[in-house]
C-alpha cells in the first residue's frame, strides 16, 4: 500500500506543512479540524483585482488599476496608529492620487518610476483613489478570495493551507452528487467545485462554483434526511387495522361536519396506520383549524383495532382540557379516557390504580403531560402517540414517549406554522400532513393597533363587546426576565380591571403560579360564563378552546413574538361570532413596528411565519437545535429555497428508488452516508 492510499480527508490538519501548535489552535477556533473541513472552509467574498482602465470604473467602484507612480509617497502621521500616504499615480495619459490610510510601510515599495498596480476606491469627479492593496505588477491573480479570519492567523495563512490541502488530497475528493443530477442542473464536480470556490479565475466561475456547492450541501442534508426516513418505513411498523365502519359512524355523529381539508388528512393518516410502514407524520394546521378532532379520529381507530393511545401536550391545562373534551366525545363509545399529569396523579393510591388499568389495557386513551414519559408508566400495548404543540417538547422527550410502546406510529400536531423552507430542512425525516381550511363557519379575527395613549379606546370597544355576549381575554406584558415581576404585571392588571369594572363585569385571574387545581378552577368558571373578562398571562398562549370567548387584548404586544402573538390572537375566532384582537402597543424599534403592521395586516399563519423568518432569520424562529435546523455553510434555506426545493425532490427521487444501492453513479452518495448515518466505513 503506498503511502497516498492510507491518506484521508479525515486526516486532521496538523498533517500540513507549517500548522504549528498555534496556528492549530487557531485553525480549530475557525473550526477546522480535518483536511475536509479546510477544503470546504470557502472565502466570504471574492475582490476582483483584474486591471481596468479608468474609463471603464464607475465612481465608487472598487477596481485595480496598473500604472507608473509619478511623484514621491508623501507621508504624513496623526498620532500612534493614523498614517496617510499620498502620491500621484500615472494610469495611461491620466494622473490620479492615490491615498492608503494606515497603511505607512507601503512606503518603501512606491518609487517614482515604478510599475505597480492598485486595487481601491475610485473616486471619478477628483480624480482619486483609496487605496486598499498594492502589488507589483507582475504576478497576481485577478479574482481572490478573502477568508473569514481571526487576530491569530491571517487571511493569507490559510489561503496557503487550503491550497497545499488541494493539492495533496484532491485526488480523494469523492463526489455526493450523482453525474446524471450534475449533468441536468450543469454542475461542478466535487472536485472542481472545491477548486474554483477556492480559486476562481472570474466572478462567474465562483458563482458556478458557489451554485454547485449550495446544490451539494442542500442535497448531502436532504438525502440524509430521506435515507433516515425511508430506513425507518422499512423496519416495520404496526399494522392498525381499524374498524372502518366504526369510525365512520364516529365521525357522523359529531357535532360538525369535517372539513375537507380534515377528511384528506384523516385518510393520510389512516393509510399510514393500516400499513405496516412506521407512521412518523406531522400534522400542520394553523391555530384553529381543528387539528385536536384529528386526533381523536386516529386514536379512536387504533381503538378500534385494540391498541392503546397516548396523547402528551405541553401544559396541564392543555392536558386537561384535551382530557375533558375526548372523554366526552368518548364516553358513548365506551373508551376508557385517563388523565395523567404530575398534579392528576399527586396522591400515591390513585397513582397506582391508574398504572395498573394502563398496564393491563383498561384504559385505551390516556392524556397527559410530560408526567407520561415517567420510568414506571407502562402501557399493555401501545399503538399510537399523539404529540400536540410538538415543537415544544424536545427531542428526547418525543423519542422517551415513543419508547413506551413497539414502534408506536406517531402523529405530532404543530400550530407554530412552519414556513416551507423550514419545514423542509427540519422535518424532512417526517411526512408532513396540511390542514390548509377552516372550518366554514369562522369568520376572520378583525386585528387593530393601539397607541398606549388609546388604551381607553381599546377598553371602551371590549367594554361595548362584553355588554353584547363576549367574554374577553386580557394578556398582561410578558416579562422575559422575571416570572415573578410577570405575575405583578399580571396581578396589576388584574387590580385595575377589576376596579374599572366594577359593579358590571367579573374579572378573573389566570397565571403560572396558580395550583392545577386552581388554574383549573379559573378556566372552567370562563368557561361557565363565571367571568367575562380573564386577565392572564401567557398561559393562554397555546391550545386553550372557549369559543365564546371573543376578544382578545394583549397589553404591551410589541413584547411578543409574531408566532406567539398570532397563537394568542388563536385564542380567539373560534366560534360563528366576529371576534377582535387588540393590541397595545408602542414599539420601541423598526421590528417591533413590523410586527404589529403584519398581525394587522393577516391571520394567515404561514404569512407570518414566513415574514417571522424574515425579520428573524431561520435559527431564531425554530431553537435551532431543538428544530433540528442544520446550519447550513454556503446555503441559505431562505434566500436559496428554490435550490432547495429541487435538492429535496431529487435527493427524494434517488434514495427512494429500488435500484438506489445497485447504481454505480451513487456510491459516493451511498459512502457519504454510511459514513455519517449508519457511522460504518465506506465502499469500495
Ligand atoms: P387547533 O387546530 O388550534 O388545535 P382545535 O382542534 O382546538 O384547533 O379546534 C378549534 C375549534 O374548532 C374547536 O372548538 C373544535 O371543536 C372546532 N372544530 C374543529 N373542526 C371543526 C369543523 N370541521 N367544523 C366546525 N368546528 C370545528
Ligand atoms: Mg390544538
Amino acid at each position: 500500500m503506498n503511502k497516498m492510499e492510507e491518506r484521508s480527508l479525515l486526516d486532521p490538519v496538523s498533517v500540513l506543512n507549517g500548522a504549528g501548535p498555534k496556528r492549530l489552535t487557531a485553525l480549530n477556533k475557525l473550526g477546522i479540524n480535518t483536511i475536509e473541513d479546510l477544503l470546504t472552509f470557502y472565502p466570504f467574498r471574492y475582490d476582483d483585482l483584474s486591471t481596468k482602465n479608468l474609463d471603464e470604473i464607475a465612481d465608487q467602484e472598487k477596481a485595480t488599476i496598473k500604472g507608473t507612480v509619478a511623484s514621491e509617497p508623501v507621508l504624513a502621521r496623526f498620532g500612534r496608529k493614523k498614517s496617510r500616504l499620498n502620491f500621484r499615480f500615472l494610469v495611461g495619459q491620466d494622473v490620479l492620487m492615490v491615498t492608503f490610510f494606515n497603511q505607512p510601510y507601503l512606503a518603501s515599495k512606491i518609487e517614482t518610476g515604478k510599475e505597480i498596480g492598485v486595487y481601491g476606491k475610485y473616486d471619478v469627479k477628483r480624480q482619486k483613489m483609496t487605496g486598499m492593496k498594492l502589488f507589483s505588477s507582475k504576478a497576481n491573480d485577478d479574482f481572490v478570495g478573502v477568508y473569514r479570519s481571526s487576530k491569530d492567523i491571517r487571511p493569507n495563512t490559510i489561503k496557503q493551507f487550503v491550497s497545499q490541502a488541494y493539492e495533496q488530497y484532491s485526488s480523494l475528493i469523492e463526489d455526493v452528487v450523482p453525474r446524471s443530477l450534475r449533468k441536468k442542473y450543469r454542475l461542478l464536480d466535487r472536485k472542481q467545485l472545491i477548486h474554483d470556490m477556492h480559486f476562481p479565475i472570474s466572478r462567474s466561475a465562483a458563482d458556478l462554483a458557489r451554485r454547485s456547492a449550495i446544490f451539494e450541501e442542500f442535497f448531502r442534508y436532504q438525502a440524509g434526511l430521506q435515507f433516515m426516513k425511508v430506513r425507518d418505513q422499512h423496519s416495520n411498523g404496526q399494522i392498525i387495522s381499524y374498524d372502518n365502519t366504526l369510525l365512520k359512524k364516529f365521525i357522523a355523529q359529531l357535532p360538525f361536519e369535517l372539513t375537507n381539508a380534515q377528511k384528506k388528512v384523516v385518510n393520510e393518516i389512516c393509510d399510514d396506520m393500516h400499513h405496516p410502514v412506521h407512521m412518523n407524520r406531522l400534522l400542520q394546521g394553523d391555530v384553529g383549524s381543528g387539528k385536536t378532532v384529528v386526533a381523536a379520529l386516529a386514536m379512536y381507530a387504533a381503538v378500534t383495532a385494540g391498541f392503546q393511545c397516548a396523547l402528551m401536550a405541553p401544559t396541564e391545562i392543555l392536558a386537561e382540557q384535551h382530557a375533558e373534551k375526548l372523554a366526552e366525545l368518548f364516553d358513548p363509545l365506551n373508551v376508557n379516557v385517563a388523565l395523567l399529569t404530575h398534579s392528576s396523579i399527586g396522591k400515591l393510591a390513585q397513582k397506582r390504580e391508574l398504572m395498573t388499568h394502563l398496564a393491563d389495557g383498561d384504559i385505551q386513551i390516556v392524556v397527559g403531560t410530560q408526567a407520561l414519559i415517567q420510568p414506571d408508566v407502562i402501557f399493555h400495548n401501545l399503538g399510537l402517540v399523539v404529540i400536540d404543540e410538538q415543537h415544544r417538547f424536545g427531542v428526547e422527550q418525543r423519542k422517551l414517549l415513543r419508547m413506551k410502546g413497539t414502534k408506536p406510529d406517531v402523529l405530532a400536531m404543530t400550530a407554530t406554522p412552519i414556513p416551507r423552507t423550514l419545514a423542509i430542512t427540519s422535518y424532512g425525516e417526517m411526512d408532513v400532513s396540511v390542514i390548509d381550511e377552516l372550518p366554514k363557519n369562522r369568520k376572520p379575527v378583525r386585528t387593530q393597533w393601539f397607541s398606549k395613549k388609546q388604551t381607553s379606546e381599546a377598553i371602551n370597544f371590549l367594554s361595548q363587546q362584553i355588554a353584547s355576549g363576549a367574554q374577553a381575554f386580557i394578556v398582561s406584558p410578558l416579562i422575559d426576565e422575571s416570572e415573578m415581576m410577570e405575575l405583578q404585571n399580571a396581578q396589576e392588571v388584574y387590580q385595575k380591571m377589576s376596579e374599572l369594572f366594577k359593579n358590571k363585569y367579573k374579572v378573573g385571574l389566570l397565571h403560572g403560579q396558580l395550583k392545577t387545581q386552581e388554574k383549573d378552577q379559573v378556566m372552567q368558571d370562563f368557561k361557565n360564563k363565571e367571568y367575562s373578562i380573564l386577565v392572564a398571562t401567557t398561559v393562554v398562549e397555546v391550545g386553550i378552546d372557549i369559543p365564546n370567548a371573543t376578544v382578545m387584548m394583549i397589553l404591551d404586544a410589541d413584547r411578543f413574538g409574531l408566532a406567539q402573538l398570532h397563537q394568542l390572537r388563536g385564542r380567539v375566532g373560534r366560534g360563528n361570532r366576529q371576534s377582535y384582537c387588540l393590541l397595545v402597543a408602542d414599539p420601541k424599534n423598526d421590528y417591533g413596528k413590523a410586527r404589529m403592521d403584519t398581525m394587522v395586516q393577516t391571520n394567515d399563519g404561514f404569512l407570518i411565519a414566513q415574514r417571522d423568518l424574515e425579520l428573524r432569520g431561520p435559527g431564531e424562529v425554530l431553537g435551532s437545535k431543538q428544530a433540528g435546523m442544520p446550519e447550513f455553510q454556503v446555503g441559505d434555506p431562505v434566500e436559496n429555497l428554490n435550490i432547495l426545493q429541487i435538492a429535496q425532490q431529487e435527493a427524494y427521487a434517488i434514495i427512494s428508488d429500488d435500484d438506489f444501492e445497485r447504481k454505480k453513479e451513487n456510491t459516493g452518495l451511498i459512502n457519504y452516508l454510511r459514513r455519517t448515518i449508519l457511522k460504518k466505513p465506506a465502499l469500495d
